[in-house]
Formats: structure tokens, C-alpha cells, sequence
């Protein structure tokens, strides 16, 4: 078959963004928004980079939330949507469902094609002038929507794909998959950040696995798909704290940020 034309303007309008970053889980709720949003965050303190945000996580978007950003609205220009840029780090934009639609609170029960054709019109409507990195908030799963957002970007090579788990077996499964489908449709996987690797207490400092049984599934089930093992991130109330807040983890959060500043320097390589 004929290749989809959608890959060609997809390649046209991203051809100034030196490198995309598919931010991706199997299972929901492991913590993949939070590390999308943290990597744009630690990129973004960079001010030489331009860094994009993009949320297509089209049923549960939830970036305005991590960049205390909600109630922003999109405005559009003749060279189209324009993203809102974070208002501590002007070089980094953010564009997501959530800005488009009327309440947080309004659930989005959208049919495949629908969720596709926005999907689509995020990846070719957004102006996003000349980026170092898009970092893409993918929605969980291996569904219609990955399959769509994979053979869109098949036309940039410069597209990588981060995986995020939490070291339990039922995230792993998924993952598994998710692995598979990565090298199915080519995309290049960079590695794995394994978060709620254990519980980093700010009080004694003490690391306690919350997930005893599965210690060390991460490392080897990388090892098993012949990826890199990136980050082990912990679970840390400094994490939550600076979601509410839509800003950078810092030293005073806990031990992640310095997880985060080695996580960015993969990129840069
Ligand atoms: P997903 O995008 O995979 O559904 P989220 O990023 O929304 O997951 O995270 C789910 C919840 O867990 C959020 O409330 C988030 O603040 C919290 N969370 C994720 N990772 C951590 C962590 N390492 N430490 C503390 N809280 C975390």
C-alpha cells in the first residue's frame, strides 16, 4: 500500500526539532506523565534549549496539571496552534487536549477516529519553530493510538522511545509488549526508567521497596530485551510536591533530581 501522506507532513512540520522523545508505559498510573514532565523540566533548565511538550494522552491528559498550567487557553496564528510556554522557563512550550477542552472535569469518550484525526492535527498543526527535544506524553497501552502516533513519526528518525515501569510484574508484562511493539514498527527504544523503584524517606533516608517480590525485575527483564536500564527513580513526596507546584524536582526534593540531571545527559549523547 501507498505510504500514508500524514508521515510526510508530520516529517515537514517537525523537520526543525532535532530530536523526539516518545514518552511511553504499558500500564497507566506507573508514573509516565510525572517522568515525561520531569525530563522536559530537567532538559528545560538548560536555557540554551528549546524544549516542546506534547500530551496525547488523549482520555486522561494531565500536563496542565504537572506544569501548573490549567486554564490555559490555545491561540492559533496563521503558521497555527501556538504552545504555552511555562511561565518560569520561557524555552519550554506545552501543548495538550487539556487546554482544548472546556473542564477538566468533562470526560473524553472519543471513538478511534476522532482520537486519531486530533492526535494527527497535534503532530501537524502545532507550531513549534526550532526544538532540541520533543518530549511526548504518550497515552498507556499498545492501542489504535500508539499505532497511530508510531506510523506518524516513522518519517523521523530521530525518534526515541523512553519506557516507563514500576518494578512490579503486572507493569512488566505490559511492557514486554510494549518492547515488541516498539521494535515492530521501528521505533528506536533508548531505554527503560524503572519509578516507584522503592520509597526514599526524607525523615531517616532509608530506601524501603514497596514492591519486596519484584526487586531487581526491572534490570532483568531489560537485560532479558536487550535494553538499557536507565533510572531507577524512587517514590518520593518531593516528587508530588513539585507536580502541584508545575516545577523542576530540586535538590531539596530528594535524591531523583540528581536521577533526573544523569537521565538528561543520556539525551545529550
Ligand atoms: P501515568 O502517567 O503513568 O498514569 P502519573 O504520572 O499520572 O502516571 O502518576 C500517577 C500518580 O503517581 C500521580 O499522582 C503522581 O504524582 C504519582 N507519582 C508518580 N511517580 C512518582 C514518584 N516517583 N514519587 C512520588 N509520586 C509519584
Amino acid at each position: 500500500p501507498a505510504p500514508d501522506p500524514n508521515i510526510q507532513v508530520v516529517a515537514d512540520r517537525l523537520r526543525n526539532v532535532k530530536c523526539v522523545i516518545l514518552v511511553l508505559s504499558g500500564k497507566g498510573g506507573v508514573g509516565k506523565s510525572t517522568v515525561a514532565a520531569q525530563l522536559a523540566f530537567a532538559l528545560s533548565l538548560n536555557p540554551e534549549r528549546q524544549i516542546g511538550l506534547l500530551d496525547i494522552d488523549i482520555c486522561g491528559p494531565s500536563q496542565p496539571h504537572l506544569m501548573h498550567m490549567q486554564g490555559e487557553e490555545v491561540h492559533s496564528s496563521a503558521s497555527g496552534w501556538s504552545p504555552v510556554f511555562h511561565a518560569d522557563f520561557p524555552n519550554l512550550g506545552v501543548m495538550s487536549i487539556g487546554f482544548l477542552i472546556p473542564s477538566s472535569n468533562d470526560p473524553i469518550i472519543w471513538r478511534g477516529p476522532r482520537k486519531n484525526g486530533l492526535i494527527k492535527q497535534f503532530l501537524t498543526d502545532v507550531d513549534w519553530g526550532d526544538l532540541d527535544y520533543l518530549v511526548i506524553d504518550c497515552p498507556p497501552g499498545t492501542s489504535d493510538e500508539h499505532l497511530s502516533i508510531v506510523t506518524f513519526l516513522s518519517g523521523i528518525p530521530r525518534t526515541l522511545g523512553l519506557i516507563v515501569t514500576t518494578p512490579h510484574e503486572l507493569s512488566l508484562l505490559d511492557v514486554r509488549k510494549e518492547i515488541g511493539f516498539c521494535k515492530k514498527t521501528g521505533i528506536k527504544i533508548i531505554g527503560v526508567a524503572e519509578n516507584m523503584s522503592a520509597y526514599h524517606c526524607p525523615n531517616c533516608q532509608c530506601s524501603t521497596p514497596i514492591f519486596p517480590g519484584s526487586t531487581g525485575g526491572a534490570r532483568k527483564m531489560c537485560e532479558d530485551m536487550e535494553v538499557p536500564l536507565l533510572a531507577s527513580i524512587p517514590i518520593e513526596v518531593g516528587i508530588g510536591v513539585a507536580a502541584d507546584q508545575g516545577r523542576p524536582i530540586n535538590s531539596n526534593d530528594g535524591v531523583s533530581h540528581a536521577i533526573f540531571s544523569k537521565l538528561v545527559s543520556v539525551f545529550e549523547n
